[in-house]
């Protein structure tokens, strides 16, 4: 059985004291051997979370550029040397906030490529999108173009913007839904499959039912990922699904 994939997002939304509590509440043996669990978080406190056991490490962002004078960026080489396994790029945070196009997160996913870190690409539509019912094909549009010149299938996480933050969560079907169209466009681009995670407003009570769609590869975990035996239930879940 592939391992879902379980990815807790914190944002900017932890001091170091909660990241100690975090880690001194972790009990990595009871993560369940079908879930790789993955934690990001900003990154001055990836040096401090470095050494924990049951859990690889995920960057939230990263430059677009190389190297060099970026006051304030973070390399994919900077990341790679903190042992980040993955990186998101594109969470709709960023997109909003700092305009982010469909061609700046595919040079930042490319960069993360390059770095030998597998890129988790973030898509999702505003509610008006939802509303217009063309969610499907815009959030297609969305992958396809942020993806443009990787080598390897990325990593999709389909996060309705809708439900980021917003205590509503897509039903499992609408998750499973959106999935198939992501999959189903990434096919004609890359041979290997694609893992597309579900993420928005998923909590230790709703996690089970996402976890047991077969086309839902694993969650992005913001709010709900910030306290240890939270974020364990959420992994744990993954055992509703047998
Ligand atoms: C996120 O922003 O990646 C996220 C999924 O947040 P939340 O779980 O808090 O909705």
């Amino acid at each position: 059985m592939i391992p879902k994939l379980v990815i807790a997002n914190w944002k900017m939304a932890i001091d170091r004291a909660s990241v100690s509590q975090f880690l001194n509440e972790w009990e990595a043996s009871h993560i369940p051997s079908d879930v790789t669990a993955l934690i990001a978080p900003p990154a001055l406190f990836l040096s401090d979370i470095k050494d924990i056991t049951g859990a690889a490490l995920c960057a939230q962002d990263v430059s677009a550029h190389e190297l060099g004078a970026h006051t304030g960026e973070i390399s994919a080489q900077m990341l790679s040397e903190f042992n980040c396994s993955h990186g998101l790029v594109g969470h709709s945070e960023r997109r909003l906030a700092w305009n982010e196009s469909n061609a700046l997160v595919a040079a930042k996913a490319r960069r993360l490529e390059a770095s030998g870190i597998c890129p988790v690409i973030c898509v999702g539509e505003s509610k008006d999108v939802r509303d217009s019912g063309d969610a499907e094909s815009v959030v297609a549009k969305q992958v396809l173009a942020s993806a443009e010149g990787l080598v390897s299938a990325p990593v999709i996480a389909y996060e309705p913007i809708w439900a980021i933050g917003s205590g509503e969560a897509a039903t499992p079907k609408i998750a499973d839904s959106m999935h198939a169209a992501i999959k189903a466009a990434l096919s004609a681009r890359f041979d290997e499959p694609t893992s597309v995670l579900y993420g928005g407003s998923v909590n230790e009570a709703n996690a089970g039912d996402f976890l047991a769609c077969e086309s839902i590869d694993g969650l992005l975990v913001g709010g709900a990922s910030l306290k240890a035996a939270s974020f364990t239930n959420i992994c744990q879940s993954v055992g509703d699904r047998r």
